[in-house]
């Protein structure tokens, strides 16, 4: 039997990571309104996997000034990114605005968020192809608090259950498209490895401290927040330890 191609191996698992993201919309289905402690609580889980990630990656990594180098380009064309698009500054929690324009620039970001993670499980995958299965399922679990999060500000448009599941997916393509390619590009070009790997990992942070967290201490106080951060980044970073 021929082996799978490992790009199919990829392509497998940023799919599967991306449609288990339609799990994180049950929460928000069930009532009409989820509770501001609960959005808190599914960023700062998601956020808290983000950063496990982001440290599993720095790890796997020697070339220290290439990384640097590369997670401060990352952090940069994120700023340069929310420059261009105008959103600096927007809310991602909002359950009460409902211009479509509010949410239409939400889904913009979860978009860009996804496309971010995406060039962390391609890259990682050329370091070794079992540590990019391992960082998708990672992100995969993280994928669903951060669907219950879109979900229910998609739910205060206006938008029915159906919609809400396929648009929750449907931001999470890009994760799948850069997982693909950057795996596609880096393995041509290993010399861009250590750049790109920083990219994810300054984009990863970058985005927890600015778009996820940023919010959730308002919504369910400091302690309980920095506590499940804390812990979700603890278990990846423990997980990727013991399979080493
Ligand atoms: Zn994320």
């Amino acid at each position: 039997m021929t082996p799978t191609p490992p790009i199919l191996t990829v392509l497998f698992y940023s799919a599967a990571a991306a449609g288990l993201s339609v799990a994180g919309v049950l929460p928000v289905l069930r009532r009409d309104r989820l509770p501001l402690r609960w959005m808190g609580w599914a960023n700062a889980l998601a956020g808290g996997v983000m950063i496990g990630a982001a440290y599993a990656l720095t790890v796997h990594v020697d070339e220290a000034l290439e990384l640097g180098a590369g997670a401060l380009l990352g952090i940069l064309f994120i700023h340069w990114s929310h420059m261009g698009i105008g959103t600096e500054e927007l809310d991602l929690n909002s359950v009460e605005q409902m211009e479509p324009a509010y949410g239409y620039r939400v889904m913009l970001m979860t978009v860009l968020h996804s496309g971010w993670e995406g060039v962390a499980i391609g890259t990682a995958a050329v370091v070794d192809l079992s540590f990019g299965i391992f960082l998708a399922l990672a992100l995969a679990v993280h994928n669903v608090p951060e669907a219950t999060v879109l979900a229910a500000v998609l739910r205060g448009q206006g938008v029915r259950g159906r919609s809400v599941a396929a648009l929750t997916v449907a931001v999470n393509v890009p994760q799948v498209l850069l997982a693909v390619s950057v795996y596609g590009v880096v393995s041509a070009a290993p010399a861009t490895l250590p750049w790109v790997a920083g990219f994810a990992v300054g984009a990863l942070i970058d985005l927890v401290l600015v778009e996820l967290l940023a919010q959730s201490y308002r919504q369910a106080g400091k302690i309980s927040i920095a506590v499940v951060a804390a812990v979700s980044m603890g278990i990846v970073v423990l997980v990727e330890g013991l399979l080493g």
